[in-house]
C-alpha cells in the first residue's frame, strides 16, 4: 500500500525547474502522472530544458513551461494558475560571487516574496513546499557548541552568517524567515519547509550548475590531489531529497521545518567512500593541516575567508534527521552509493577526465 496519495487533479508548479534538485522533483511528479508547470528563466534555452523534454516524453505526466524570473514581480502568476502545490526550489546556489546582495540575497529574498505573494493571490494553492537549507539552521560548524543538545535541530536558526560572512547561507536564512512571515499572515495554504544538507548524487541535466558539482568535481580533477580540509558536512542524496519534496507536498500531516540529511559526515569521509571504486583517480587521500588551509585557502579561492576556515575546518557537523524519518517516513540511501553514482556520471559527462 502507498504511504501517501498524490493528487493528480491539479497541476503542481516547480520554480527553478532547470536546477539539479528540481530535475528529480519534476521526474518524480511526471512518473506519478502529475501535470507539472515548470517555471524557468528561459524556456527557449534548449541546453537547459532538453533533458526535461526527453524525460517527459517517457513518463505519464504532462510538462508545461512558463517563463519566470525571481526578480520580476508577478512573473509567476501564469505559471501558478490552477496549481494545488507550489514547489519553490529556485534560488542561486553558488559560492563564487562578486556582489552578494545582487547575486544571492536579492533573488533569494525578493524571489521568495514574489512566489509566496503569488500563492496568496492564487485560490487553488493549498500547500507551498519551500526548498530552504540546513544553511538556514546553522552558519558555521562552530555553532554546534551553542546548540541545546550538541546537535543541529529544526529549533535552531542561523545567526552567524551575514552579507560578508557566508552570504549564501545568509540568503537562505533571510528567505526562509520571510517565507514563514508571509505564511503566518494567512490560513488558506500551509507552508512545509525542507532543510537539506549538502546534496550529492547524479544530476538529470548534464549541464547542472549547482555548487554540488563544483565541490565533487575537485575531488576527481586533481585539484585536491594533495589533500582535503577536514570539514564536517551533512550529505543527502538528490533522489532522496526529491522524495522528501513529494512527501512534504502530499502527506497531510507534513508540517514545519524538516532537516533532510542522510549522513553526518565530512569531506575526508566522502573522499574515502570514492577510493574503493575510483582508486586510479586523484581523489584526496590525506587531510590537510588546518594551519595550511587557513594560510592558503583564501589565496587559492577568494570565496573562502580565514574566518570561515577557523570556524569550520577541523570541527564536526551533526544534525538530527529524526523528524524527517518519523513524520515524512524518510529512508536514506547509503553515502557510498550516492557519491559513487555522482562521480561516475561526472566521468561519463567529461567533467572529470577519464583514467
Ligand atoms: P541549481 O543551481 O542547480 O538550481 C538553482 C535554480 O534556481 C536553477 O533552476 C536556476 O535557474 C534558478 N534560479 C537562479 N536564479 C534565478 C532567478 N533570478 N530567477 C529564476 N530562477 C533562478 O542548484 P540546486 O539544485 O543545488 O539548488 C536548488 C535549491 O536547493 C536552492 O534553493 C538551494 O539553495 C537548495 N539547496 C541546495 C543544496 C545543495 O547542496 N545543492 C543544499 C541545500 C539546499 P537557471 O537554470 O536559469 O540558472
Amino acid at each position: 500500500m502507498k504511504e501517501f496519495e498524490i493528487d493528480k487533479s491539479k497541476p503542481a508548479i516547480v520554480t527553478g525547474a532547470t536546477g539539479y534538485v528540481a530535475g528529480w522533483i519534476v521526474k518524480r511528479l511526471l512518473e506519478e502522472g502529475v501535470t507539472v508547470h515548470a517555471a524557468v528563466r528561459d524556456p527557449a534555452d534548449r541546453r537547459k530544458v532538453r533533458h526535461l523534454d526527453e524525460m517527459a516524453a517517457k513518463l505519464s505526466g504532462t510538462l508545461r513551461y512558463f517563463k519566470a524570473d525571481l526578480l520580476d514581480q508577478d512573473s509567476y502568476t501564469e505559471a501558478m494558475a490552477g496549481c494545488g502545490i507550489v514547489f519553490h526550489t529556485a534560488s542561486p546556489f553558488t559560492l563564487n560571487i562578486r556582489d552578494p546582495q545582487k547575486e544571492l540575497i536579492d533573488p533569494a529574498l525578493l524571489g521568495t516574496c514574489n512566489v509566496l505573494e503569488t500563492a496568496n493571490r492564487t485560490e487553488s494553492v493549498a500547500r507551498v513546499v519551500l526548498t530552504s537549507s540546513c544553511a538556514a539552521i546553522y552558519g558555521d560548524n562552530a555553532d554546534l557548541e551553542q546548540t541545546q543538545r550538541g546537535i543541529f535541530t529544526e529549533e535552531e536558526w542561523n545567526s552567524s552568517s551575514s552579507l560578508n560572512h557566508s552570504p549564501y547561507s545568509y540568503s537562505k536564512t533571510v528567505a526562509e524567515r520571510e517565507a514563514w512571515y508571509i505564511a503566518k499572515k494567512q490560513s488558506r495554504w500551509s507552508l512545509v519547509v525542507l532543510n537539506p544538507s549538502f546534496v550529492i548524487g547524479p544530476g538529470i541535466s548534464p549541464h547542472a550548475t549547482s555548487e554540488s558539482f563544483q565541490i565533487v568535481r575537485q575531488m576527481g580533477d586533481g585539484r585536491m590531489k594533495d589533500g582535503v580540509p577536514d570539514f564536517g558536512v551533512g550529505a543527502v542524496d538528490v533522489r532522496d531529497l526529491a522524495e522528501a519534496h513529494l512527501r512534504a507536498a502530499y502527506l497531510p500531516k507534513a508540517q514545519g521545518r524538516n532537516i533532510i540529511s542522510g549522513h553526518n559526515t565530512s569531506l575526508p569521509e566522502i573522499a574515502k567512500a570514492l577510493l574503493p571504486k575510483f582508486d586510479a583517480y586523484p581523489v584526496p587521500r590525506r587531510i590537510l593541516p588546518k594551519w595550511l588551509v587557513w594560510l592558503v585557502a583564501p589565496i587559492a579561492d577568494k570565496s573562502t575567508t580565514r574566518k570561515f576556515v577557523s570556524r569550520n575546518v577541523g570541527l564536526p557537523w551533526r544534525a538530527d534527521n529524526g523528524k524527517s524519518v518519523r513524520e515524512l517516513g524518510m529512508v536514506y540511501r547509503p553515502l557510498d552509493a550516492s557519491i559513487r553514482d555522482m562521480f561516475q556520471q561526472m566521468i561519463d559527462n567529461g567533467l572529470i577526465p577519464k583514467r
